[in-house]
């Protein structure tokens, strides 16, 4: 398949490694740490554990996954909203698949469908708009979510809502954005990184000028980056060599993908239907300013969150769930007390078992969770389970 084959050529994949094993050698940092790289986006997570590219990867590289899979990062009480708007009888909500399984307080939003509430998955909030017409007695509401990646298509279903004359379409907007995240990341006293793999899908919209900040004020790497493994393999390459040459740039390694300047028309629809919210709330992460959006006032009639009363409460984790460290990347997943025991892709109890981009399911997926959890004393019950 074009533009997909090439970028998984294993003889090109060898040349890559022993490059990056050359350059990472010459690294002075290495000598007495590893080389932190975050990739931002759950995406590159699932690359990285699918194609097993950590375990090709010299000791001097460390990479930390972090918080770039929204599902992961949907807090609890989010979660409970969403949950109490689809029990109300008159509606049936609309979800992509991965958020069906989310944990919330009480239940998920596949286990309120069990309890009889109407929730449907769809491919496209065109789609959940398309059963509002349908079902004119009904309010069909769909669950915004995503970074802004999936930010233009909500806010452009709203927009033909609106040509359409459509009332009884509205979207739940859980919508965050990507640069406040990526600052409150870089302003963590917890966290020590070196570059950035930077996300590929969000950068196709809003472009790589947004990122500038981090090489300018932080003096960090960034290099915009593929899915498929010679992508994340060059692009780590990229920033070791940044590394190396003692500079901070953003680079931008998905060309045939990201525009530099972003796509006009998608930013557009979003800056017309969203406008940032003061602060969101993060699962694990906490409240981050900035870093959500919601619907503007001359579009309140299609927001959910106005047409319907939610309970809006705060609820914290469990106390056995570790996702917040992990998202901000001071453990590795299996490290967390409950990986692969009480938290499973068939029973998760944090998010980021949940999605195939979270950094749990994916450790489990692809064969983590025997090689790690082998080395802790709970092995045989984690085995058994
Ligand atoms: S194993 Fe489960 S509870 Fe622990 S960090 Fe991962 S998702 Fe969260």
């Amino acid at each position: 398949m074009k533009y997909t084959d090439e970028f998984r050529d294993r003889e090109k994949a060898k040349i890559l490694i022993k490059e990056i094993n050359k350059l990472a050698a010459t690294i002075e940092i290495a000598r007495t740490r590893p080389i932190n790289i975050m990739e931002v986006c759950g995406g590159h997570t699932h690359s990285i554990f699918r194609y097993g590219l950590e375990g090709m990867l010299p000791d001097a590289i460390e990479l930390v996954h972090g918080p770039g899979c929204p599902v992961c990062v949907l807090p609890m009480g989010r979660v409970d909203d969403c949950v109490s708007i689809a029990e109300r009888p008159e509606v049936i909500f609309t979800t992509f698949g991965d958020a069906m399984r989310v944990p919330g307080s009480k239940k998920s939003l596949q286990q309120a469908k069990a309890d009889g509430a109407d929730v449907r998955m769809v491919y496209s909030p065109m789609d959940a708009l398309t059963l509002a017409r349908k079902n004119p007695d009904r309010e069909v509401v769909f669950f915004g979510l995503g970074f802004e990646t999936t930010m233009p298509s909500t806010a452009l279903t709203v927009l033909q809502a609106e040509t359409d004359g459509i009332e009884n379409f509205s979207v739940f907007c859980n919508h965050i954005t990507i640069v406040p995240t990526i600052k409150a990341i870089l302003d963590s006293p917890d966290l020590h990184l070196d570059g950035f793999l930077g996300p590929g899908h969000v950068s196709m919209v809003i472009g790589t000028a947004p990122y500038e900040f981090i090489a300018c004020f932080y003096k960090r790497p960034m290099v915009v980056a593929g899915f498929e493994p010679l992508d994340v393999l060059q692009s780590i390459w990229m920033v070791l060599k940044q590394i190396k040459d003692g500079r901070a740039e953003i680079e931008n390694q998905y060309a045939r993908i990201v525009p530099e300047a972003g796509n006009n028309a998608a930013l557009a629809a979003v800056g017309k239907v969203y406008e940032l919210r003061e602060f969101f709330e993060w699962r694990g992460l906490g409240s981050i300013d900035h870093s959500g959006v919601k619907v503007r006032d001359d579009y309140a009639r299609f927001d959910a969150e106005r047409k319907f009363a939610i309970p809006g409460v705060k609820i914290a984790d469990p106390k056995s769930c570790q996702c917040g460290e992990v998202l901000k990347g001071v453990i590795k997943p299996w490290q967390c007390k409950v990986f692969g025991i009480a938290c499973t892709p068939e029973m998760p109890l944090g998010a980021l078992m949940v999605s195939s981009e979270g950094a749990c399911a994916a450790y489990y997926q692809y064969g983590g969770v025997k090689k790690h959890t082998a080395a802790r004393p709970d092995a045989s019950v984690a085995a058994a389970s």
